[in-house]
């Protein structure tokens, strides 16, 4: 069983005197420095001049400058800017600002492990991922949980970097939830795994394969929304709160033979040689290879498959249907 710390193993005192720059300020960067200000610590935002977040943070009453005077004043400097422009960011306002003895931290290992990134030898290289959205992140933390997060450190320059990374945890509220010890390879590489195949790619495609068959098979859309994406939350829920042994609990017997049964033939043996070879993919650089050349070339691909996923017809009907259940939660 993997080792999990909580706030008595975490020391805040290594971060007491020190400076937080929190670069960036969308859903984990506003998250997280909101979190550590009421923890106390020193916490200032750096993020780009004329930009949304510059307004916001200050309306949230934090203490904002540019990114490169942030990284200059801060001891601590957290990247929290979208994970494919951090190595221009770095390269411009970070690198140039980055002295002996300062950490740089980060909330997904992808710039370090593919090395669009490489810090200097004299550097603490920290990971502090909470595992949940940066709003959860904020609200968990004003109800007094948390969200567990996972800590990873790559360069020790100080001899002290895993107590910085605990106490920067605490300062964020994770400690409460729990923290996970892992490293920068296996959060990335698992990280991505999970939502290629599993969470993002993976339950999208399922959803739509079987709204689309049902469509085509004659079957009125609304029904196969209410069918095929309406009930996935339910079942979801289930299992989060208690395993796959309550969602079959709570199904009918109905449902829980054919899905035992019928389960296996969907999700087959075919679909495991896909995810192995997108798992191959992620180990050796090839995903990651061809995300940053997308993003440098102004995302043609993702672009037209967003535009492409938004015309589909589930889009339209899901709208519609949703108007009819206002009591679904807005987040
Ligand atoms: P966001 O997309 O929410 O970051 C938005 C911030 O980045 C804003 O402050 C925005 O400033 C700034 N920004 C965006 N583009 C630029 C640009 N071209 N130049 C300067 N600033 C820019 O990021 P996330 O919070 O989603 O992700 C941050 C990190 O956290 C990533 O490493 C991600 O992998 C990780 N992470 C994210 C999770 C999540 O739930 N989102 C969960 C766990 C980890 P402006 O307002 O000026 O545009
Ligand atoms: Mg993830």
């Amino acid at each position: 069983m993997v080792k999990i710390f909580y706030d008595k193993d975490a020391n805040s005192e290594v971060l007491k005197s020190k400076t937080i720059a929190v670069i960036g300020y969308g859903s984990q960067g506003a998250g997280q420095a909101q979190n550590l200000h009421d923890s106390g610590l020193d916490v200032i935002v750096g993020v780009r001049k004329g930009g949304e977040s510059w307004t916001q943070a200050k309306n949230d009453g934090l203490t904002v400058m540019t990114m490169a005077d942030a990284a200059k004043k801060g001891d601590l400097i957290q990247m929290l800017v979208p994970d494919e422009i951090q190595g221009a960011i770095y390269t411009s306002e970070i690198a140039p600002n980055l002295s002996k003895g300062k950490t740089l931290c980060f909330s997904h290992g992808f710039n370090i492990h593919y090395n669009q990134i490489v810090p200097p030898k004299d550097v603490n290289v920290i990971m502090v991922a909470p595992k949940g959205p940066g709003f959860l992140v904020r609200r968990t933390y004003t109800e007094g949980i948390g969200v567990p997060a996972l800590l990873a450190i790559y360069q020790d320059a100080t001899g002290n970097a895993r107590d910085i990374g605990m106490a920067y945890a605490k300062g964020i509220g994770a400690t409460r939830a729990g923290v996970l010890e892992t490293t920068f390879k296996e959060e990335t590489e698992t990280d991505l795994f999970g939502e290629q195949v599993d969470l993002c790619g993976g339950v999208t495609c399922l959803m739509k394969a079987s709204f689309e068959t049902l469509v085509a098979a004659g079957y009125k859309p609304e029904i196969a929304y209410f069918e095929t994406f309406h009930e996935m939350k339910l079942i979801v829920d289930l299992i989060h709160e208690g395993g796959l042994s309550k969602m079959w609990y709570y199904v009918s017997n109905t449902a829980e033979y054919g899905g035992l049964t019928v389960g296996p033939k969907i999700i087959n043996e075919q679909s495991k040689q896909a995810m192995k070879e997108a798992l191959r993919r992620i180990q050796n650089g090839e995903f990651a290879k061809e995300f940053v050349l997308e993003s440098k070339a102004n995302r043609p691909v993702l672009n037209a498959l967003e535009r492409m996923e938004n015309e589909h017809q589930v889009e339209k009907v899901g709208k519609e249907l949703r108007a009819m259940m206002p009591w679904l939660k807005k987040d």
